[in-house]
């Protein structure tokens, strides 16, 4: 997969791509990120990227022409389908299932706004797709854009050591993941479930979907009316609430 970041400080990102998962992705090849100053497609002396809002207010606007320049600029080198997407508190929510969507794009270019954000006609008529990561107002586009690189570069296949592993996180089945525990197996008398130490996988597999179960019922029980329910997680879940 190949994505293109257009940003006015690309040297933010250096740290969280050069660590982990992301740092592995690239180095086996998976991966290909591209950071582009948005500043090198300023016109004027001053590669001036923003100015006064119409209408007067604070702030200054990110301007469309610097934008259209940059975009045409790289789709120009671009081989095959490209997703344009706009970081913005005004977007579509970020998800899991659009992490999965994501990584089956081939080519995917970030516009991270920054100051007031973005003139209004970026978003009529030069991207595809707008995205929020949360209900809050950053500074600028560029960590969210690391967030949506990592949700997504987690779902590429390959990267991962086991594809199994993504597919029990948190979300994935639309359920919290099952809880985790590493040795020792009694420290201070806080002990690790027996069924963990029992040897018996089937047990234990049956164990883990029920405490999945428990904890989306305790901590989020919005998730479960979108999630995949069988017959026998329906059943769990009637014993569970009844224990309650
Ligand atoms: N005035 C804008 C508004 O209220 O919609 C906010 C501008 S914000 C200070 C600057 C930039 O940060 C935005 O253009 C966007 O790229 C990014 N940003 C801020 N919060 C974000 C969020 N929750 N999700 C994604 N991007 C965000």
């Amino acid at each position: 997969m190949r994505v293109d970041i257009v940003t006015l400080f690309p040297s933010m990102f250096v740290g969280p791509f050069g660590e982990s998962i992301i740092k592995r992705a690239q180095e086996k090849g998976i991966l290909r990120i591209n950071l582009h100053n948005l500043r090198c497609f300023a016109f004027d002396r001053y590669h001036s990227v923003d100015d006064a809002p119409f209408g007067g207010g604070v702030g200054m606007v990110m301007k469309i022409e610097i934008i259209y320049r940059a975009l045409k600029q790289i789709k120009e080198k671009i081989k095959g389908t490209v997703k344009v997407v706009l970081l913005s508190p005004q977007g579509r929510k970020f998800t899991q299932d659009m992490a999965k969507k994501l990584a089956q794009v081939e080519n995917l270019i970030l516009l991270c706004g920054h100051y007031e954000g973005v003139d209004e006609r970026v978003r009529e008529y030069l991207i595809d797709e707008e995205i929020s990561i949360g209900d809050y107002v950053l500074s600028g586009g560029e960590l969210p854009a690391m967030v949506v690189v990592d949700a997504v570069t987690r779902m590429l296949p390959g990267v991962l050591g086991s594809e199994d592993s993504v597919k029990e996180d948190s979300f994935y089945q639309g359920l919290l993941d099952y809880p985790q525990y590493t040795r020792p197996a009694d420290f201070m008398g806080w002990k690790v479930p027996a069924v963990l130490l029992s040897g018996n996988h089937q047990e234990i597999k049956r164990w883990r979907r029920k405490k999945m179960l428990e904890k989306t019922l305790k901590k989020r029980p919005d998730l479960l009316k979108e999630a995949n329910l069988t017959p026998e997680d329906k059943e769990w879940l009637r014993e569970i609430k009844t224990q309650l």
